[in-house]
This record gives structure tokens, C-alpha cells and sequence, in this order.
């Protein structure tokens, strides 16, 4: 287990309680449990600072897979909220599980599909969307929450893509397309292997 430590001088440093847990956004991806559906250490990190939280604000976990947003966004700050909703149940368990674990047991599940399932209560600061993009999902949002609320999207297949540019085109907002590739073996050498772009739309509602 990591652990947290009060005064961390480095990443990966080992303690007597064992390695200690990073401070910074982008944790392992090893240490959400997950069936591979995730946003991976790189991605996660440009989507954190891309939802920019503040101490005190709340996050919607659209689409939460894992629960890795909705749990990097809490450990950021201990009076920060998040409610993760996820419409398969056996990943909401494991969010339940990943966010208990990892000493965030204040994230609050939501099963369910948005946009017909539906926080009650307080609207949130910022919202991301990790699944579920939809016309209807980017509708209801911009019908029922505050003209101030970020919103922070990740398409990766072209259906999504072309519903963020053409909302993009309609709301403004910054998109950006992230491509990452891993140097891999090739033989006896290396080359690099290519992720499927991602493209990430930033807006304020
Ligand atoms: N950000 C997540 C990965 C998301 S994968 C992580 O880091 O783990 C996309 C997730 O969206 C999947 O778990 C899928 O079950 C969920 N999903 C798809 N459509 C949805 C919808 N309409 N409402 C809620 N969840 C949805």
C-alpha cells in the first residue's frame, strides 16, 4: 500500500510504511484497479490541470470508469467534493473501491447513464466527461448548470471528435489534440508506438 507522508522530498522515495504515494496529479496507473478502461498517467495529468481545481470546489466524474479523475481530484485537496457517475455497476464498485483505498472514501458514486441520471443537490465547479459524450448529455449541461461551470471533455473515437469540434465551433473553448507514442521494441531495436490521439475540449459554460 502507498502511504501518505507528511513532508515527501521525492517521487518513488521508500519509507519504512512503504513507497510513498506521489503528491502530483498523473498517479500510476497501476494503482486505480481497472479493466482497462482508464485515462492513462498522461492524459490524466493534462486533464487535472485542464479542470484546474481549487480548494473547496466540486467535480462531476462523468462517465468515471475507474474513478481515477474523480479520485486525483480529491487528493488534491482534503475540503475538495466529487460525485463520480458510472453506468456499469461492476465499475462503480471498483471506483467505490479504488477511491476507499487510496484514502478518498469521500467520493460519492452515482450508478447510472447521464444525462438521464442526474446529480441531485449543489451544482459543481467543473465537470469531466471520460464517457457518455453525447448531443443530450452536452445539452442537458448547458441547460441545467451555471454559466461559470468548466467543463473539460476527452473524445478518442472520430464520433466523439466531431461532436467536440462542432460544440467547439458553437460554445468556443480551447480544443487540443494530445498524441503520445511509447518508444516499443522493434526487434533488437526501438520505435515508437503510437496511442490513439486523444482530443480534449476545455470550456466555460
Ligand atoms: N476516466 C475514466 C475512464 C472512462 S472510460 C478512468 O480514468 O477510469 C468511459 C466510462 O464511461 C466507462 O466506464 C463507461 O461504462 C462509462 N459510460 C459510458 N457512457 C456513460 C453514460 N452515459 N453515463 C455514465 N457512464 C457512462
Amino acid at each position: 500500500d502507498f502511504q501518505d507522508i507528511a513532508h515527501p522530498v521525492a517521487v518513488g522515495i521508500t519509507t519504512s510504511a512503504g513507497p510513498a504515494m506521489p503528491v502530483i496529479s498523473g498517479l500510476p496507473d497501476d494503482l486505480f484497479a481497472s479493466d482497462g478502461q482508464i485515462t492513462k498517467r498522461p492524459i490524466r495529468a493534462l486533464t487535472l490541470s485542464a479542470l484546474a481545481p481549487r480548494a473547496g470546489e466540486t467535480l462531476w466524474d462523468i462517465g468515471a470508469g475507474s474513478g481515477s479523475i474523480g479520485i486525483e481530484w480529491l487528493l488534491a485537496h482534503p475540503a475538495n467534493r466529487a460525485l463520480a457517475i458510472e453506468g456499469d455497476p461492476i465499475r462503480a464498485a471498483r471506483a467505490r473501491t479504488n477511491a476507499a483505498n487510496l484514502g478518498v472514501d469521500r467520493l460519492q458514486m452515482i450508478e447510472g447513464r447521464a444525462p438521464e441520471t442526474w446529480p441531485d443537490g449543489p451544482a459543481p465547479d467543473a465537470v469531466f466527461i471520460g464517457g457518455g459524450l453525447s448531443e443530450a448529455l452536452l445539452a442537458a449541461l448547458w441547460a441545467r448548470l451555471p454559466a461559470d461551470t468548466r467543463l473539460v471533455a476527452n473524445a478518442v473515437t472520430l464520433e466523439s471528435e466531431s461532436l467536440l469540434a462542432r460544440w467547439h465551433g458553437l460554445k468556443g473553448g480551447a480544443l487540443l489534440r494530445v498524441e503520445l507514442a511509447d518508444a516499443a521494441p522493434i526487434g533488437t531495436r526501438h520505435g515508437w508506438k503510437a496511442r490513439y490521439p486523444v482530443v480534449q475540449w476545455s470550456v466555460t459554460l
